[in-house]
């Protein structure tokens, strides 16, 4: 079985400090801190939902190349600054059940919390502000308009324009840790940092896609954040040694009372 599953394979026990094993957790926005994607979102407001939705699916579930479907959204979006202020607003409308508790506890532990997203910055900064992240703690994209604040292009050199950009990412900015980092993404763009982290947690509260729930170290099913913090405060998750073939092993599935855990509690 896969090592990184097993919090009581002998390496992990032999450690004297697990609290200290993780001092940085990265989280996507877009189904994962926020139970809505942020560019299908304008979509509905610009009365062209099914194209821009139909090309998220897919770069989501691999079927597509991300900068490809980018380019297109944003061409068919050609979204305002006005535009990426609303969605910033509802953004921190829609956040997920237990992101801002979990990550107010993060920090309480002396952990860094970091956003990583190939979305834009005029909206992911006011998430961020909303959840208390530090602006030098956010890695997006960025959107450029005229001076009426009309559409003007984005940034397609961005690594986080394209598929393997968070991997990227990871490796020039928080190279001298990647191994102390756990990331906590939705879709296979996420699951690109799965070999530059210590631990990669998937989240399927918004949307599963099975191919994350496959290769995930630990998969969240359930529409809450909260189980998140016994992934990384290990010394209090329950998970069984073995998991019995063709289940997926759901932080859920073991710990139903999170709420009664030790240090939870604020
Ligand atoms: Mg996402």
């Amino acid at each position: 079985m896969n090592k990184e599953r097993d919090i009581h394979h002998p390496d992990r026990l032999m450690q004297p400090d697990r609290h200290a094993q993780y001092d940085a957790v990265v989280f996507d926005v877009d189904s994962t801190l926020v139970t809505i994607e942020g560019l299908d979102w304008l979509a509905t407001k610009k009365g062209n939902e099914h194209e821009v939705v139909e090309l998220t699916k897919k770069s989501m579930e691999g079927r597509m190349d991300f900068h490809e479907a980018m380019v297109k959204k944003m061409q068919l979006l050609a979204p305002t600054l006005e535009d990426f202020i609303r969605l910033g607003n509802v953004y921190c409308d829609h956040i997920v059940p237990g992101a801002a508790d979990v990550i107010a506890k993060l920090r309480d532990l002396g952990k860094e919390v970091w956003i990583m997203s190939g979305n834009f910055q005029p909206a992911v900064d006011i998430l961020a502000d909303k959840l208390g992240i530090a602006p030098d703690k956010i890695l997006c994209n960025q959107v450029f308009f005229d001076g009426q604040g009309n559409y003007a292009g984005f940034d397609t050199e961005n690594p986080l324009a394209r598929n393997g950009g968070k991997a990227e990412k990871i490796r020039d900015v928080m190279e001298q840790k990647e191994k102390n980092i756990v990331f906590v993404g939705d879709s296979i763009t996420d699951l690109d940092v799965k070999e530059h982290v210590g631990l990669f947690v998937g989240f399927g509260g918004v949307v599963q896609r099975e191919i994350v729930k496959q290769h995930a170290d630990y998969y969240i099913s359930e529409l809450n954040l909260m189980p998140l913090l016994a992934i990384v405060n290990n010394d209090n998750v329950q998970i069984p040694a073995k998991v019995p073939p063709g289940r997926k092993q759901s932080i859920f599935d073991t710990h139903s009372s999170w709420k009664s855990m030790p240090g939870f509690h604020r």
